[in-house]
């Protein structure tokens, strides 16, 4: 699972530094399916329930699972969220950044700082003994705090020989928490804080995929695959040019 993840992140951070006003997304989903390819890994999400793109690109107010398109270009002060997932050998890797183009507002900048902070908050959570509810409640209370909102009906997963496995992992608590699942030694999941700068309500538009703020103010994301282990998280999703705190 390692090794999937790692050309999940290869690919994200060859995006990253891609990334500039004029680019198509469809651009970079043919580099991220070539990085991919080139690897011997199949891309997870082209043609999973029937979605057409080897990655998900998702600009300003959009949430998730946009798809890639020669007619949308980046254009300077967008953000883009690119979720990316391969399977190889076997086992699957799952991982997403939000990327700004060029200079972004301070609000925006502080909406990615705050979703980045909020996941890596989580993946500390991620500790024998405690629960899936102990993770919801990290991303939740660090960005409710900063006055952002968690979006409710998209979830992480446990992620392994299949891309979507139990349990579910949402970013915000159900009812006390105290019933959801205990974490084990030996788990892998796929924590992904969905955050939006207004309201917490989204919708789909009628592509079917594409998932929209409803106040059509922006949203961001970012995803990692952590296993745990008895000496704690792991990060298989880790960029080269990812330096995590000091607190996972
Ligand atoms: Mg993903
Ligand atoms: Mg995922």
């Amino acid at each position: 699972m390692y090794e999937a993840n790692q050309i999940v992140a290869a690919t994200l951070q060859m995006l990253e530094e891609r990334i500039e006003p004029g680019v198509s997304t469809w651009q970079l989903d043919q580099w991220a399916e070539k990085s991919c390819r080139k690897r011997q890994a199949i891309p997870a999400f082209k043609g999973y329930r029937g979605f057409p793109g080897s990655l998900c690109v998702s600009i300003n107010e959009q949430v998730v699972h946009g798809i890639p398109s020669k007619k949308v270009k980046l254009r300077r002060g967008d953000i883009i969220s690119i979720d990316f997932g391969v399977k190889y050998n076997g086992y699957y890797g799952d991982s997403a950044i939000t990327i700004p183009v060029g200079d972004i507002k301070e609000d925006v900048r502080a909406l990615l700082d705050a979703t980045q902070e909020s996941l890596y908050k989580a993946i500390a959570a991620i500790q024998v003994g405690n629960r899936v509810a102990d993770i919801s409640a990290a991303v939740q209370q660090h960005v409710e705090e900063r006055g952002f909102s968690v979006v409710r009906q998209f979830v992480g997963h446990g992620i392994g020989k299949n891309l979507h496995e139990p349990p579910e992992v949402p970013n915000y608590v159900q009812g006390k928490g105290t019933t959801s699942p205990m974490l084990k030694a030996g788990m892998v999941l796929a924590v992904e804080p969905m955050i939006n700068l207004g309201g917490h309500e989204v919708q789909i538009l009628s592509d079917g995929w594409t998932v929209i703020t409803r106040d059509k103010k922006v949203s961001a994301h970012f995803e990692h695959s952590i296993a745990l282990t008895e000496q704690g998280p792991r990060v298989l999703s880790l960029r080269k040019n990812e330096k995590l705190p000091d607190y996972v």
